[in-house]
């Protein structure tokens, strides 16, 4: 959860957002922000050494639609993300895999806000915001919106 956080937060710093992330959030006082979004994390949200490569296309996360419109509810497929990256981790990135793994659901719950945020349903070929996120995206020591984004997500923090 640290991990993931830390991972938001340093995303959108760069486009002038805070991001927040409350685990109760339900009996929380979230104050007067534009958006909140309900997260709903699916499977089993650790990473552990053995888990098998992924077999099928599982989407990592979606956003509810309803009649075609975003909605601010987003299902994250844990077992999902530990099986896209997991078959690209090495020796030592397994040691910090709770670390990689939680920085890795943060940039899938970026890309997932930037939808909610921007109002956008179609992807684009950035490194957040293509439709598959790639294992070498989610497992980068550093990735960022590109300028494009970061300047939607100003406009609409
Ligand atoms: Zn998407």
């Amino acid at each position: 959860m640290e991990a993931m956080g830390r991972e938001l937060s340093a995303l959108f710093a760069l486009a002038g957002t805070e991001i927040s992330v409350h685990q109760d959030a339900p009996i929380v006082y979230l104050g007067s922000t534009r958006h909140v979004l309900y997260v709903a994390f699916r499977g089993h949200c650790g990473f552990s050494a053995q888990i098998a490569p992924r077999t099928s296309q599982r989407v990592l996360a979606r956003l509810a639609t309803v009649d075609g419109k975003l909605q601010p509810l987003l299902t994250v497929d844990c077992d999902a993300v530990a099986e896209t990256i997991a078959p690209h981790m090495a020796g030592d990135d397994r040691k910090r895999g709770d670390e990689l793994y939680g920085r890795a659901l943060g940039r899938v719950i970026a890309h997932e806000v930037f939808h909610w945020v921007a109002h956008r349903v179609n992807h684009n070929h950035s490194e957040l915001f293509s439709e598959g996120m790639s294992a070498r995206t989610l497992l980068a020591d550093y990735t960022t919106f590109d300028s494009g984004e970061l300047h939607v997500l100003r406009v609409n923090r």
